[in-house]
Parts: C-alpha cells; structure tokens; sequence
C-alpha cells in the first residue's frame, strides 16, 4: 500500500512586524509550489507551518528570497509535525464536547478493567461526583500473565457505552491491535494507547487514519524522543489529535510500581505543541501515593491527568492496589482545587502573553 505520510514539513519564519501582504504573498508563493499552510501562529512575528509533497529545496529557496521572510526551513528536530517549532501553540484537542489542551484542566477516572455492568455503572457515577470528564476502563487488556483477567472486550465496550449515556462522561479506553481500532471508535471518545504498544508502529499508522483523539503512554523503557517519535507517527499519518501520557518507567527503584518521570511534562512542554496527561496510578502503583503525584502534576503543568478509582478496590480484577476508592477518590479531588485555581491562573497569564 503507498504511504500516506503528509510529507516532510517545512517552516516560514516571517521577519519582525511582516507586513499582512508580505504574510500574504508567502502563503501564495507556498501554494504555487503545491504545499498547504498548516498553521499560522505568532502575532509580532509570524510562523507559518507549511505541509504537503513536492521540491522542497525549491520552495525554501524561492520562499527565503522573498520580502519579509527572514528563514524558510526544514524542522531541525527529528519529530517534525509535533514539535514546537512547527506550531507554538499548544494544540487543542475536543472530545466529546470536552477541550484538553485549553485552559480546564481535565481528569479521567474509572477502574482498570470494566468488569461488569454494576461495576462501571458505580464507577461513572462516583467519577462523574468528583468532576471527572472523562471514564476510563479497559475492555482489551494488556496483561504481563496471559493467565490474569483479559477484559471483557467488546461487551466491555458496549457497557461504557451505556456509562456514558448515564452520566454523560466521555469514554477513553484502550486499543491494542490495528485490527480494532475500528471497532473502539466506534464506542470511544478517546482512544488510549498503553506503555506496551507505544512503539507499535502498525498500529500508530492506523491510528492516523481513525479520527478519534489518540492518548499515547510512555513506553515502560522509553524515552522523551521515542515518546516523540510515536506521536510523530501518528500525525504523519494524518491524525494531529494526540495528546501524551507519562505513567512512570522502569528504572532500579522498587519502593514504587514504576519511577514517576515528573520532569517529563516541563520537557516535553518545552519541545511539544501536544497535550500532556499525567497518569499517577501506574507510576505509583500504591494508592497512598497517588494524591500527591496528583498535585505535582497539577504543579507542575500537566494539562490533565488520568486516575484508577474502583468502587470496591480489593475486589478489583487488576490494579486494586492503586485504585482510590470513593472516599479518597472525592477527598483528593477536593484537595486538588487549590492547586487546580493556581493552575487555570498561570493558564490564562500564558494565554495573554501568547
Ligand atoms: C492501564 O491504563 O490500565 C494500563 C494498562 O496502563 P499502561 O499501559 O500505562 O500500563
Ligand atoms: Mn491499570
């Protein structure tokens, strides 16, 4: 099958106060070579996003010679479509009437596995009490022992379905193999990628081609660039809805399930236009220790975050030793407010100064 990469893009970056002709005859001139404006971001100094097939060291040179351009460029990062270099805005993603990325900080909660009716349907309700957005809870689970509990797949899938229409929260739940992403899509709203699969390029390309907002995980070894890369994938391939997990990785530390890469979100904050979730459950692996992951994600920029709760967590069938249960679960939420108001504060500081 050809590719469907988009092409390698390219950046205009216009001189200091370009004037809105000059703005204008670039994006002319970007057009007659065969190329799309991607985006168009800065105000004082404006940078235009440039996509598409076809000579790109004609353009560059055609388009650097012009009045009022001061560079036209490849993306010197190896992830391109997801840097912040292509596009300085932080990208907004909607699901289900819901925006991540914009100035709400957003949690998702539910249980690891949906494992009955009765248990998802107290889950939404108890997540959506605590001001929860979203449900999460995997049907397709990816599970180290192939004796563990698997998940209950698509009937798992239809009673999130019927969560959602209870409570009205959005749906995220895995997907693991490229030949069911078209099944999930059709029951989520967002579509999570695990640890395990972060690098499974199949299905990143099918994944370009689903429509549906994508939430990547960290690999359990991988790195900030590989984490990158990923996501890179998935947008070359033509889905720009993707937004990014840090859920913890392996290092030599065993006081906890995985080592919380807290500095993960100000870096990719700094290299990325993506979204960044953080997930403190997985990191942690013990409920004690969730809320105050929670807070420092909250601290420290993450733009939401993604949390296990479980109406009875020792009766979970994964993961019950880092699921909150109800009481914690809405105790946390009330601790998070003040750092939620500082949050939407810096927030919207950032905006003006954009
Ligand atoms: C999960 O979210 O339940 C899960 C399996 O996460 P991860 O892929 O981060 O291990
Ligand atoms: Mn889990």
């Amino acid at each position: 099958m050809a590719s469907t990469v988009l092409g390698e893009p390219m950046i205009i970056s216009m001189r200091l106060h370009a004037s809105k002709e000059e703005v204008a005859a670039a994006k002319a001139r970007i057009e007659e070579f065969g190329y799309k404006v991607h985006s168009i971001s800065g105000e004082e100094r404006v940078v235009i996003g440039v996509v598409g097939v076809g000579d790109v060291t004609a353009c560059l040179e055609s388009l650097e010679a012009m009045p009022g351009v001061e560079r036209a460029m490849r993306i010197s990062a190896p992830y391109k479509f997801v840097s912040l270099e292509f596009k300085k805005e932080k990208t907004r993603i909607t699901a289900h009437g819901v925006t991540i990325g914009g100035d709400e900080f957003i949690t998702m909660a539910g249980p690891c596995s949906v494992e009955s009716e009765k248990q998802i349907l107290e889950s939404a309700e108890i997540a959506a009490r605590g001001g929860a957005k979203f449900l999460r809870g995997g049907a397709y689970k990816p599970r180290t022992s192939p004796y563990d509990f698997q998940g209950m797949e698509v009937e798992g899938l239809k009673l999130l379905d019927k969560a959602r229409r209870v409570t009205g929260l959005g749906v995220i739940t895995e997907v693991m193999s490229d030949r069911d992403v078209e099944l999930v899509s059709e029951y989520a709203d967002i579509l999570q990628i695990g640890a395990r699969n972060m690098q499974n390029f199949a299905l990143l390309k099918t994944l370009g081609k689903c429509g549906r907002p994508i939430l990547l995980k960290r690999g359990l070894s991988a790195t900030i660039k590989e984490l990158l890369m990923s996501a890179e994938y998935i947008v070359a391939h033509g889905n720009p809805n993707v937004m990014l997990c840090e859920r913890g990785i392996r290092t030599f530390e065993t006081a906890t399930r995985n080592t919380c890469d807290i500095s993960a979100i100000p870096v990719l904050n700094e290299l990325t236009h993506l979204p960044v979730i953080l997930d403190p459950s997985h990191a942690v692996g013990k409920r004690s220790l969730v809320p105050p992951l929670a807070r420092a994600g909250v601290a420290i920029g993450a733009d939401g975050m993604i949390v296990e709760i479980h109406p009875q967590p020792e009766k979970a069938m994964s993961d019950g030793a880092q699921s909150l249960d109800p009481k914690q679960w809405m105790q946390m939420m009330q601790d998070l407010q003040p750092y939620i108001a500082l949050w939407k504060k810096s927030r919207s500081a950032e905006t003006v100064a954009v």
